[in-house]
């Protein structure tokens, strides 16, 4: 059976270029970077070439680059080492569609004596920017807010929201794991203050991420040990990662512009196919301003899990939200928070391609799924109750 990965808001496949570039540091370059010798010195030069390469795809200066094991670690490091930071901010304000990386480190801090503003979305899952311009408290340490969300791939006006935090003075931290790669992402003047990108869904393999730290942003190590990344990020460095995710933003730099238009015309053709052919469908979030691989598509009346598994065994892998959340019967807290209804956030998948999808298996894909959903609601005495219902 062939393999048909939709799932790329979860994880990517490794590019071949860049796990070429990695296999030197696995054999003959195994130096440690700290140590004195030539034979570290040598390793050294990589990572600040990869340094450079992460740097030039965010428009940054390489030393505003600290590399960390993934997304979740960039996310912890950036909202806790503010606070620690400033001890007198107690405040918090993210909204209520973050990643769990961000969502649950904000929950946990606020059950250890911090404040939390999450701010709600319409049914679009969109801001209102005037829920941030009156949340904002004298005591508030960090707002922290996704750039695109990994559910429904909406992004958000992260620089006019940067505008009303930087009015403030708060530092301005924005979860980017689902934009960089896929969209134009420039730090120059702009308003964020720290940035989190994660190397597995920009084709490194997993356990890679760099966080960027705008200079003289006041921010305390998360991870603490030796003087690694300027004593910003302690642990030896994870040489080969590091150096495959210096070819993947170099890949993503290059060719980011052409991957956009070919995954957009794939994404809108199974899309408007999928929601044309099947009915009670319906887009998930926004349809401008929206990443162009992703679509959350509900199919009411039938078990998302459900359509899971009978793609699943078609070799179709899709996703049925966050993949941190899916194996639990909970909607999700994303759906939820813009309004979707039951019977439709319970049916919810989410496609997310890449630049490896073909055409061929889009196709697949339009084909097997509306009979997939009317065996499905045939079968389930909710799905033909509810569709009686709201047909009539
Ligand atoms: N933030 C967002 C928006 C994500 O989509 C993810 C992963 O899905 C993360 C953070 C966590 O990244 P990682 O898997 O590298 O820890």
């Amino acid at each position: 059976m062939k393999t048909i990965y939709v799932d790329n808001n979860a994880t990517t496949q490794v590019a071949p270029e860049v796990l070429e570039s990695m296999l030197p540091f696995f054999k003959d370059l195994y130096g440690n970077p700290s140590s004195i010798h030539f034979f570290g010195g040598q390793v050294t030069r990589h990572i600040n070439v990869a340094r450079e390469k992460v740097a030039a795809l965010l428009g940054c200066d390489p030393m505003e680059i600290v590399f960390t094991s993934c997304g979740t670690e960039g996310d912890n490091f950036s909202i806790r080492g503010v606070l620690e930071a400033y001890p007198m901010k107690k405040h918090i304000i993210t909204t209520k569609v973050e990643h769990p990386a961000v969502k649950n480190t904000c929950e946990y801090l606020a059950k250890r004596g911090y404040f939390l503003t999450e701010l709600s979305v319409n049914k679009e899952g969109m801001l209102n920017l005037d829920e941030l311009r009156e949340s904002i408290r004298e005591d508030t340490g960090i707002v922290s807010i996704m750039y695109a969300n990994n559910e429904t791939g909406v992004i958000f006006p992260i620089e006019e929201i940067g505008q009303i935090v930087k009015e403030h003075n708060i530092i301005f931290h924005v979860d980017a794991v689902q934009a960089v790669g896929k969209i134009p992402v420039n730090l120059k003047n702009s308003t964020i203050d720290l940035l989190t990108l994660s190397g597995h869904k920009l084709h490194t393999p997993k356990g890679i991420g760099a966080q960027f730290i705008r200079r003289g942003t006041k921010i305390r190590p998360f991870v603490i040990g030796g003087h690694q990344e300027k004593g910003r990020r302690g642990g030896t460095e994870n040489v080969p990662y590091i150096v495959g995710l210096g070819t993947a933003c170099e890949l993503a730099m290059k060719n980011i512009e052409k991957e956009n238009v070919y995954v957009r015309r794939l994404r809108d053709k199974l899309e408007n196919s999928l929601l044309a052919n099947t009915p009670n469908a319906r887009l998930n979030g926004r349809k401008t301003m929206r990443l162009p691989n992703t679509s959350n598509l509900s199919f009411e009346y039938v078990e998302g899990e459900a359509i899971l598994l009978h793609l699943s065994e078609l070799g179709i892998c899709a996703s049925s939200g966050s993949a941190c959340t899916s194996g639990s019967l909970e909607p999700s807290h994303v759906l939820r928070a813009m309004g979707v209804p039951f019977t439709a956030a319970h049916g919810s998948v989410r496609f997310s391609l890449s630049i490896y999808n073909t055409e061929e298996e889009i196709d697949y894909i339009i084909e097997q799924t509306p009979p997939i959903i009317k065996t499905l609601r045939e079968i389930s005495p909710f799905g033909r109750k509810e569709l009686k219902e709201s047909l009539k």
